[in-house]
């Protein structure tokens, strides 16, 4: 997802990009699917001010039942860059301790940004559906199907804190 903000900060040209991505995003704990982005920049004083609009689909495992599930996103992030002569590609600078992102006259890849912004957006706790009866701590059954003959107080647990139980720590 690369793009040249030359002209915005040169000669004031506001920028407007928009971008369907046709592969997912693969990460090892996460596959975003029908990736779509609008990326406007705007000269503000010496500066740039970058607004992302970015929405997702994102392909996760239920907490509690771990069955797979597909849970759309939405996320906005507004980023200040600053161009520096001579620079390569977009890095974050802290300045004061506000972000800044500096950049040169190549062409740079909003693509860290994009999905960093996403992933902020991801939920704490990926349910199924909220009121998920999750599997059995003992024998593993999943809830929402079947019964089983065993009982736990409190509910539905994580099965990844479950696991954590059994070492008897
Ligand atoms: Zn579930
Ligand atoms: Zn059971």
């Amino acid at each position: 997802m690369l793009v040249n903000f030359t002209d915005s900060i040169h000669q004031g040209k506001p920028l407007v990009l928009t971008e369907r991505l046709e592969a997912p995003l693969v990460f090892p704990d996460l596959v975003l699917r029908a990736v779509a982005v609008v990326a406007r920049a705007q000269k503000a004083g010496s500066d740039l001010w970058l607004e992302l609009n970015a929405q997702a689909v994102a392909e996760l495992q239920c907490d509690r039942c771990l069955q797979a599930l597909a849970l759309p996103l939405a996320a906005s992030s507004r980023e200040r860059l600053r161009y520096v002569s001579g620079h390569s590609g977009l890095d974050l600078i802290d300045e004061a301790g506000a972000d800044l992102y500096v950049f040169g006259d190549a062409p740079v890849d909003l693509l860290p940004l994009v999905r960093q912004a996403l992933y902020l957006a991801l939920p704490d706790q990926a349910l199924c559906q909220s009121d998920c009866q999750g599997l059995c701590p003992t024998c593993g059954a999943d809830r929402n199907r079947q019964g089983c003959p065993h009982q736990w107080p409190g509910g539905p647990v994580d099965p990844r804190l479950a696991a954590l139980a059994e070492l008897n720590l």
